[in-house]
């Protein structure tokens, strides 16, 4: 039987889905697209979704990871994207909860600062209400002795206190993951690296479908659909190009940078949201992740290529400059910065507006040829994004067809991974299922590290193990059974897929993707039968990747 997420089944797979007119097919394989390719398999259409590149390689795996009620939105009066946003997250946890971590957050009081300590207090009370925060994650006020006994590191001069409260930590491209692999499992047909190339029309100037073209191996085809979704994220505009319809409001790109250190070098004990000592009005976030620590971000004005973006030196000196202006005693430089990842935000251009006082709300464009355009809009909100595009899709269909469909009930669906009866039961399970990869020779901090990752998933990752023979590839067990999962489960194609979004390890332990690196890629070539010169390029692929992440561009 065909699996119906392995990379080893690309060929199959692109023409099983060459054979169906899809109720709707989906452009994107980011948060937005995989969230709507869920809902509408919830829903019963038959499904469709590519991406031209890994799923989530967009901004869905360059955020700043937080599934937030956005705070920093209360300060705009966006009161219903607080509320709606905040909401979402309760959601999220419960049904995935292991990419899904509560964190602390210390948001620390200056004199003269953005958030004085009155308004802080409202501020924080305000969206404990909307966000429908649970008891015992709602803020508290601290004095300073407090903030400092919770946060030592931070700049004395001038600290009053501190507001103290929950946000939510995720890993973006797992989350993206895990939400199309739940699609695929209730019949979706998702594939990476299969790009939208032309729009294909009826004779009455409609959409039905996309020429698409594989970008591994070459293979075109053609996908039909009686709806077409362009969830592009910051290709939007150029799939509406295509479509002859980008007129009115366009997109307005920003970059943002995030970089990290060690948290033996920077030993951060709490989440912290802070001003920049910029004047600029900005704030960032510092956030501890698996031993490390992320600092971000930027938001500056983008025009270039999406696909092709570092991390400036511009951009690293304003983020150096912001961390050792908040926690003066590190003297931090740029030879601690371990990794670093620069992503653009898909905003809806609003005319002479800075950067970060755009909106991040999302809308919907229908063209005149129906092409249904998804764009703006934030990682935390992408269920409701995909509620309100399938709402659409639906009614489009009903009133064609006849035939009705269920509403959204997304909020009450597990994602793939995510079955743990609900969060509550979560550290109970991890124990449990450490314990059984310990039974398999894993040591408790390798067994613990793939269960995090892969939530109740990681039972196929220990069957692999239990079953399948590790032989001459100088792979752990650990690392065989998750590289193996990702070729079989993951749709994993290439080393970066691989280092990047399924494990995160570039970001937040390069190390080890410098100590695995050969192995890996050695084992991916006999398994996807790679020539040489296929082999070579994916090498290179991956060192210019670590590259990027190490080294600021003049
Ligand atoms: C620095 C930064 C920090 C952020 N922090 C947060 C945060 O903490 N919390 C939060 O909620 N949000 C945050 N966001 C916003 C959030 O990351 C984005 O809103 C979200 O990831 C956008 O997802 P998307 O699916 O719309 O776009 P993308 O993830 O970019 O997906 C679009 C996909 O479309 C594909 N595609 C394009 N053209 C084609 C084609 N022709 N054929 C096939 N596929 C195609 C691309 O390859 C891409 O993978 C942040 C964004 C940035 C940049």
């Amino acid at each position: 039987m065909t699996k119906s997420f392995a990379s080893t089944e690309r060929s199959t797979l692109l023409q099983n889905m060459a054979k169906e007119p899809f109720d709707v097919l989906v452009i994107g394989g980011g948060i937005t697209g995989c969230g709507i390719a869920l809902d509408a398999s919830v829903r019963g259409l038959n499904t469709g979704l590519i991406d031209m590149q890994d799923f989530a390689e967009g901004t869905s795996s360059r955020s700043t990871k937080l599934v937030h009620g956005g705070l920093r939105y209360l300060k705009q009066f966006e009161v219903k994207l607080v509320a709606e946003v905040g909401k979402e997250r309760a959601i999220v946890y419960e049904n995935a909860p292991h990419v899904t971590t509560p964190v602390w957050m210390l948001l620390p009081i200056f004199k003269k600062g953005t958030f004085g300590k009155f308004t802080t207090s409202i501020g924080l009370k305000v969206y404990d209400h909307l966000a429908g925060v649970r008891k015992h994650e709602r803020r508290s006020m601290l004095n300073r002795d407090v903030t400092l006994e919770k946060e030592p590191l931070l700049k004395k001069d001038g600290l009053i206190g501190g507001g103290y409260y929950v946000e939510y930590r995720t890993d973006d491209a797992r989350l993206t993951l895990e939400v199309v692999k739940e699609a695929v499992a209730r019949g979706a047909k998702a594939m990476n690296y299969v790009k939208a190339e032309e729009l294909l029309y009826d004779e009455k100037g409609i959409i039905k479908g996309v020429k698409a073209v594989d970008q591994i191996t070459g293979e075109s085809v053609e996908l039909l659909a009686k709806k077409v979704v362009n969830a592009a994220g910051p290709w939007v505009d150029s799939i509406r190009e295509k479509d002859n319809s980008k007129k009115g409001k366009t997109l307005h790109l920003t970059k943002g940078v995030h970089i990290v250190f060690d948290g033996k070098r920077f030993p951060l004990k709490n989440a912290v949201y802070f001003d920049t000592p910029n004047h600029d009005g900005r704030m960032i976030f510092a956030i501890p992740r698996a031993g490390k620590v992320y600092v971000g971000t930027t938001d500056t004005n983008y025009k270039g290529d999406p696909r092709n973006m570092n991390m400036s030196v511009a951009d690293r000196d304003y983020l150096l400059e912001a961390t050792n202006g908040m926690f003066p005693s590190l003297g931090l430089t740029a030879q601690d910065i371990e990794s670093s990842w620069a992503g653009v935000r898909p905003l809806i251009h609003e005319e002479g507006k800075d950067p970060s006082e755009i909106s991040r709300k999302d809308e919907i464009f229908i063209s005149d040829s129906n092409l249904i355009t998804i764009a703006g809009g934030k990682l935390t909100g992408y269920r409701k994004m995909a509620e309100r595009t399938v709402d659409l899709v639906a009614s489009q269909l009903s009133k064609e067809t006849g035939k009705t469909y269920p509403a959204c009930s997304t909020d009450k669906v597990t994602l793939s991974g995510g079955y743990f009866n609900g969060s509550d039961n979560y550290e109970k399970r991890v124990r449990e299922l450490t314990a059984q990869g310990k039974t398999l020779g894993l040591s408790e901090e390798e067994a613990e590290t793939i269960v995090r990752l892969y939530g109740t998933n990681v039972e196929k990752v220990f069957n692999i193990i239990r079953n399948k023979e590790n032989k001459d590839t100088g792979l752990s067990n650990a690392i065989f059974g998750q590289i193996e999962y990702g070729i079989e489960e993951e749709m994993v194609s290439k080393p970066v897929d691989f280092f990047i979004r399924r494990t995160g390890a570039l970001y937040f332990n390069i190390g080890w993707v410098k100590q695995w690196k050969e192995q890996v890629i050695n084992y991916m070539q006999k398994r996807l039968n790679w020539d040489d010169a296929t082999k070579q390029a994916y090498v290179d692929q991956l060192e210019s990747a670590i590259e990027v992440a190490v080294k600021a561009e003049a």
